[in-house]
């Protein structure tokens, strides 16, 4: 079959390799997805049930339906002290569906994209789906894996037309500094680059808040691409959204008639009830995630595991250096000898290939078990 050469080339994610293998074999504990493992809350499921009952069950408008783009734009307004209205709003399947129509707006054939390594590989993929060019900036384990401006600065050329950032980050847990976001949004602007800035995970932080790049006069520099997938554990119902320029919204919503038609009916409905929230009801899951970082703390410290220590997210990239091995390597022999599986470092870039992601949205004893053997298997590894 003639396959298009770009399609054809693009890798599988790593991610999903290990999964795959894991998922062939019985009782592995599962350290590699990430997916939170607690229920999309009551009321949520209730709104989504009433939703088909009384038949939203149809097509809605491409960039989502009225209510849910406003209460976004009202959301969004009351949590970043600014004033955005639903035109700036577009509804998508997910922040990918939301990231993937934002690069298919953008890009020309041949335009640069700059994005995080380790970062989520998706980015790349979606990238040279739309013929652009992926280019990766070093995130340093020196600098906790925070983004650093003039790293970022060195690789500008012509042909740069978007920076992603990505904070809380997937697969270092960092949260990007105020001042780094100041600097990187006045470079953008300098330049006319666009920063799309994923922040999916912005709600699970362990101290500072996460710096949005949704503020006041940025409007017209910045994509931002949210999802109801993490703060409110709604992975599968597949509805996130993007906030940018009313000029770009618009063509990101033209962009969900050509690939999606709109997000889930079903699930838009749902998302209102999730905003309707109390964020005290939501801040009930952020303490599931700060006790199992304790965990995962207290288990690599007692085995003198180094690790980068996680400011938000529910991942923790861990080094595994001292074994001598690959990460695929490592990946694949921890799952046969121990039945965990954890995401090889390679999958998010270069500059993790001697480390593995461990996602620790799973169940305290599951994941403290899941490290124990993790450990017992780096520190034979390890001689
Ligand atoms: N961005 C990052 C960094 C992620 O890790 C994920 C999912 O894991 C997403 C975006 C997309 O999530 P969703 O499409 O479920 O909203």
């Amino acid at each position: 079959m003639k396959i298009a050469k770009h399609i054809r080339s693009l890798p599988r994610a790593g991610i999903r390799v290990l999964f795959d293998m894991a998922n062939r074999m019985e009782d592995v504990i599962h350290l590699e997805i990430g997916c939170p493992d607690l229920p999309t809350p009551a009321a949520v499921c209730d709104a989504g049930i009433d939703a088909i009952r009384s038949g939203q069950t149809r097509y809605t408008p491409n960039a989502g339906i009225d209510e849910l783009r406003a209460s976004v734009a009202s959301y969004a307004s009351r949590r970043k002290a600014i004033r955005v209205g639903a035109d700036n709003v577009v509804i998508t399947t997910g922040g990918m569906g939301g990231l993937a129509s934002t690069f298919a707006a953008v890009l020309d054939p041949g335009d640069e994209v700059l994005v995080p390594d380790p970062g989520w590989p998706n980015y790349s993929m979606q990238i040279s789906c739309c013929n652009g060019v992926p280019i990766a900036y070093d995130l340093c384990r020196e600098s906790k894996c925070r983004p650093q401006t003039s790293k970022i600065e060195s690789l500008i050329t012509e042909r740069t037309k978007a920076i992603v950032v990505n904070s809380p980050s997937n697969p270092t847990g960092a949260v990007i500094e105020e001042e780094t976001a100041h600097e990187i949004l006045d470079l953008a602007r300098g330049k006319g680059i666009l920063v799309v800035s994923d922040e999916v995970y912005e709600d699970i932080v362990y101290g500072r808040a996460n710096p949005s790049f949704l503020r006041e006069g940025a409007l017209d520099n910045v994509a931002c691409v949210y999802s109801f997938s993490k703060t409110w554990s709604m992975t599968g119902w597949r509805v996130g959204y993007v906030v940018t320029a009313a000029d770009l919204a618009a063509q990101i919503g033209k962009l969900q008639e050509v690939y999606y038609a709109c997000a889930s009916s079903v699930s838009q409905h749902a998302a209102l009830a999730a905003l309707a929230m109390s964020e005290d009801e939501t801040a009930g899951m952020l303490a599931v995630y700060r006790r199992r970082l304790d965990i995962v703390t207290e288990v690599f410290k007692k085995n003198n595991i180094t690790f980068v220590e996680p400011e938000g997210a529910f991942y923790c990239l861990a080094d595994i250096a001292p074994s001598g091995m690959g990460s695929d390597d490592f990946a694949v022999q921890l799952l046969e000898a121990e039945g965990v599986a954890v995401a090889p470092g390679n999958a998010f870039g270069r500059n993790s290939e001697n480390m593995v992601r461990i996602c620790f949205a799973v169940a305290d004893e599951k994941l403290r078990e899941g490290l124990e053997r993790f450990a017992r298997f780096l520190g034979k590894a390890s001689g």
